[in-house]
């Protein structure tokens, strides 16, 4: 079996694992970026890039490449609740260089951040390389058993990052327990073309029982609707004409547009969940992003939360590596770091989750704004504060790790 070795190992090519990989890469680490499929461009994955994660991309000088990527900019948010339609989130008072959201699918930031880090000579992104099994030497964690398409591989490294997302292997084969919060809720995404005469901001039309987000993706609305959990085995036995005339009766605009759904594989269910695990690391080994937290994809932060986990965690390691083995005090440091903004991002979607979207579904009258909702509308001021809690987020983070390189921009 080959063996390979480098000085950080990261399990997954999502935001996390290629933030953190461009970061430690960019500080003078040797870093090995693992990705079992081939490429980035998968199905939807969430394609919501925060203010916060703008700044941090502003931060490492690379913002005006990144914005002549295509994207859309939401400067507003809105809900239409009933009849009614209200302004909720205005990003143009943040403390931050770009006062929006953009929309761009997440294999194009993905691809944006690969390429920026592939110029840095000691990076490396393995596609097609799957993580199994954690290497142990005496307790220490001390590198990944991989399997690729031309055999085996083991790769030894000074620290392990486990950033392969919710379902994590790392963090199943490293025997990290993990708290779940459960959810009353589960994600139909889907997709229906856009018109020009179509308004451009992020709208979310909740009546009667039914919950629509749609997001604007240029010639199309990327859509979810919110379900009660386990409700989709109901859902297609009443039929997919039933699914489409639900969607038309809540936005009667889409009335001759639902006929691109055309089955059921057009319309991808997203179970979501809420975890967390109660210790992010072991000796030689750390979690971050959704390996170390599943969101549920209220306020769209999964991706947020994840790029600001690797932005802490090449704070706290960057300037470790070379100097022995790191111990468990700077792992600990970062999740005492990270896990106060993920406890309370999760607190406020279970809170939502319950007291907002489990009511709504439940309901079978007209519905009329809520009275805080009616606030927001009412006094713009006070739209700057879910702006802040969904583009900046509890404790933002920022970059304090060096360019060890001058690499052509
Ligand atoms: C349908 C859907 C819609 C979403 N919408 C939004 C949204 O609008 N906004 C938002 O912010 N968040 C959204 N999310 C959540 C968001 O995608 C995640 O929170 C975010 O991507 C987490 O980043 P991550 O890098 O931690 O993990 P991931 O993005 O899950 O990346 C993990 C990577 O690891 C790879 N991998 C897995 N196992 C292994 C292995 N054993 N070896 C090697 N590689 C491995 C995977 O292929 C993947 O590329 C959505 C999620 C889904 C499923």
């Amino acid at each position: 079996m080959d063996t390979r070795t480098t000085q950080c190992c990261i399990a997954g090519g999502g935001p996390a694992g290629i933030m953190l990989g461009f970061l430690l890469a960019r500080a003078g680490v040797d870093v090995i970026v693992l990705e079992k499929h081939a490429d980035f461009f998968r199905d939807f994955r969430g394609d919501t890039i925060h203010p916060s994660t703008l700044e941090i991309v502003y931060e490492l000088g690379l913002i005006d490449d990144f914005l002549r990527v295509p994207h859309q900019e939401a400067r507003i948010a809105q809900g239409q609740v009933g009849t009614e339609t209200v302004t909720i989130i205005d990003f143009s008072r943040l403390p931050t260089h770009c006062k929006f959201l953009a929309l761009m699918p997440q294999w194009d930031f993905l691809n944006f951040m690969n390429e920026r880090a592939k110029r840095y000579p000691n990076f490396h992104l393995e596609m097609n390389a799957e993580a199994g099994d954690v290497l142990v030497e005496n307790g220490r964690v001390c590198g990944l058993a991989v399997s690729t398409p031309t055999g085996h591989l083991e790769i030894r490294a000074d620290l392990v990052v486990g950033a392969d997302g919710r379902s994590s292997t790392v963090r199943a084969k490293a025997g990290l327990a993990s708290r779940d919060f459960g959810t009353p809720i589960d994600v139909l995404w889907m997709r229906v073309s856009r018109r020009p005469e179509d308004p451009d901001v992020p709208l979310g039309r909740v009546d009667t029982g039914k919950i629509l987000v749609m997001l604007n993706r240029g010639d199309y609305w990327q859509c979810a609707y919110v379900i009660r959990k386990g409700a989709l085995e109901d859902i297609r036995a009443r039929g997919i004409d039933a699914f489409r005339a639900d969607i038309a009766a809540l936005v009667p605009a889409m009335q001759n547009r639902v006929g691109e759904l055309g089955s059921w594989d057009d319309i991808k269910l997203l179970t979501v969940k809420i975890d967390r695990l109660h210790r992010w690391y072991r000796d030689g080994l750390l979690c971050i992003g959704d390996a170390a937290h599943a969101m549920s994809p209220i306020g769209g932060v999964g991706i947020n939360l994840a790029i600001q986990d690797a932005v802490a965690a090449a704070n706290a390691l960057a300037r470790r590596f070379g100097r022995g083995p790191i111990g468990v005090a700077p792992l600990a440091a970062v999740q005492r770091r990270r896990e106060w903004p993920t406890k309370m991002t999760q607190r406020l979607q279970v809170f939502v989750q319950h007291r907002v979207l489990e009511r709504v579904l439940a309901s079978d009258r007209p519905m009329r704004p809520a009275w805080p909702i009616r606030l927001l509308d009412r006094i713009p001021m006070l739209r700057a504060i879910p702006a802040y809690v969904v583009g900046v987020g509890f404790r933002p983070e920022h970059v304090r790790t060096p360019e060890a390189f001058t690499v052509p921009r």
